[in-house]
């Protein structure tokens, strides 16, 4: 202690030493006050930087569906527009450029009739799109209903098994969810399933295309027409939000034969996440209409305090512009053959997962890697003891850094407790290869150490999906 005041005190600055001879890594660095004096900006940033190191590696996260892998491009791009607050449209009038020829090309790659002229914008993700979609057929639902003079009290909402943003679009906007629960044997929303929930007061049915828990994609088909043929029998015109958080990126490329998007007139809206399938950095997403005049022009804003007149739709306001230039960087450079090529392989990495995992001959695959998400979900088979639950094999992948999610499913099918990876851009069949080894290695541990007897893993607690 006494050496370094001293040598403190004989010099002008501090960065003349090395990092870890600084009284900032020597002894420790503010946590929960502010410290009263500055610091050398290097030596800081290591210290926090090697904090960070005991964050997960993220291309070894199999549990996320957000982009990992970022190119050289995308990182010069970030640097370049850390300054474009890209809601100040009159200031940077080409961010605002970009963000709308983004909004055209989605709506062209989702089958708008009117791509060209049509209405959407850029947001923070799926969650704050999804809050957008929702209360656009929240609006619409009520100006209907004050038109024919009834109640406008008690909307709702008819959902299959979703994601977290749509319970706080609920509660956050007063609107009954009415969740088709999920069964042993129906794990996604049918017709016949959303034709019982529907009433007068229904605002919209949300399919997921690309379920959370399970990777699925809900037959958006199905359900319009199941909706067409109850508007023909009742007069009810219900319309569809899709939540496409991850389809919306990967169907116009690699699954084009299923039609789910605006090639049904009932599809009103639809939402995805630019840094999900969309391969662009962390804080993108996209809610597109179908027809200019499927948003309700009260939910529009504008303002003119920042020069001009800017109509906005959004919870947030300012907003770094960086991800939607990223977003339009990564749609012209790869276009449709690259998007299509990254995604197919990303297909291939996790059917190969799967079948490896089926020959394990410990498990029952939930979902073969074939028809909807790039990933595999499985589940231990029933009756029997491998000596491990999938929790216990989930910390055990963790020990070589992979991070695979284990969790329980929702209502009425928590007894059943799956595992599932998912596959991005960045990934290889090597890596996956890597994996399974990996995988076997855990399993033969257990094999020797078991730590459980039947029935612990559903003791266990559930995941975070994200
Ligand atoms: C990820 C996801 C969301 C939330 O999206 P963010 O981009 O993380 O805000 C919503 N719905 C589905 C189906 C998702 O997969």
């Amino acid at each position: 202690m006494a050496l370094h005041l001293v040598n403190r005190k004989s010099h002008k600055s501090e960065s003349v030493f090395d990092t870890y001879a600084q009284p900032v890594s020597e002894e420790a660095i503010p946590k929960y006050k502010m410290g009263d004096q500055p610091n050398d900006p290097k030596v800081v940033k290591d210290l926090i930087l090697d904090e960070l190191l005991l964050d997960g590696n993220a291309k070894q996260n199999l549990a996320t569906f957000c982009q990992t892998y970022l190119d050289d491009e995308t990182h010069i791009i970030m640097d370049k527009c850390i300054d474009k607050n890209m809601i100040d449209k009159d200031e940077y009038p080409q961010t605002a450029e970009i963000e709308n020829r983004c909004v055209h090309i989605l709506a062209d790659l989702w089958n708008s009739p009117q791509s060209s002229t049509t209405i959407g914008c850029s947001t923070t993700g799926s969650s704050e799109a999804a809050m957008l979609g929702g209360l656009a057929l929240k609006w619409k639902w009520r100006e209907k209903r004050r038109k024919a003079g009834k109640s406008t009290d008690k909307p709702n909402i008819i959902t299959g098994p979703v994601q977290i943003c749509w319970h706080k679009f609920a509660r956050y906007f007063d609107v009954e969810i009415r969740e088709i629960p999920m069964e042993h044997d129906r794990l996604l929303m049918t017709p016949e399933e959303v034709i019982k929930r529907i009433d007068e007061n229904t605002i919209g049915v949300v399919p997921t295309f690309g379920v959370t828990f399970t990777l699925q994609y809900e037959d958006v088909k199905a359900i319009s027409d199941a909706l067409d043929k109850y508007e023909e029998e009742n007069g009810l015109d219900i319309p569809i939000h899709v939540d496409a958080a991850s389809g919306g990126f990967l169907a116009p490329f690699i699954q084009k034969d299923i039609v789910w998007d605006f090639r049904l007139p009932r599809v009103k809206s639809i939402n995805a996440s630019g840094h999900k399938f969309g391969l662009s950095p962390l804080g993108v997403g996209w809610v597109v209409w179908r027809e200019k005049s499927d948003l309700p022009e009260e939910l529009i804003f504008n303002v003119n305090y920042l020069g001009g007149n800017l109509p906005t739709f959004a919870l947030n306001f300012s907003r770094p512009g960086g991800q939607i230039v990223a977003q339009y960087y990564n749609l012209i450079r790869h276009g449709k053959e690259g998007y299509a090529r990254i995604q197919q392989a990303c297909l291939e990495h996790g059917i190969f997962i799967a079948e490896e995992v089926k020959k394990l001959g410990l498990f029952e695959l939930l979902y073969d890697g074939k028809s909807a998400i790039p990933g595999a979900a499985w589940m231990l088979k029933k009756d029997i003891d491998p000596g491990f639950s999938l929790y216990d094999l989930s910390d055990r992948m963790r020990m070589r850094g992979w991070q695979i999610a284990s969790y329980s499913l929702p209502v009425n099918a928590q007894d059943m407790v799956i595992q599932r990876v998912l596959i991005r851009h960045g990934f290889s069949h090597d890596m996956a290869q890597l994996m399974i080894d990996d995988l076997k290695r855990c399993i033969d541990y257990f094999k020797e150490h078991p730590v459980t007897k039947k029935g612990c893993q559903e003791l266990s607690g559930g995941f975070n999906h994200s």
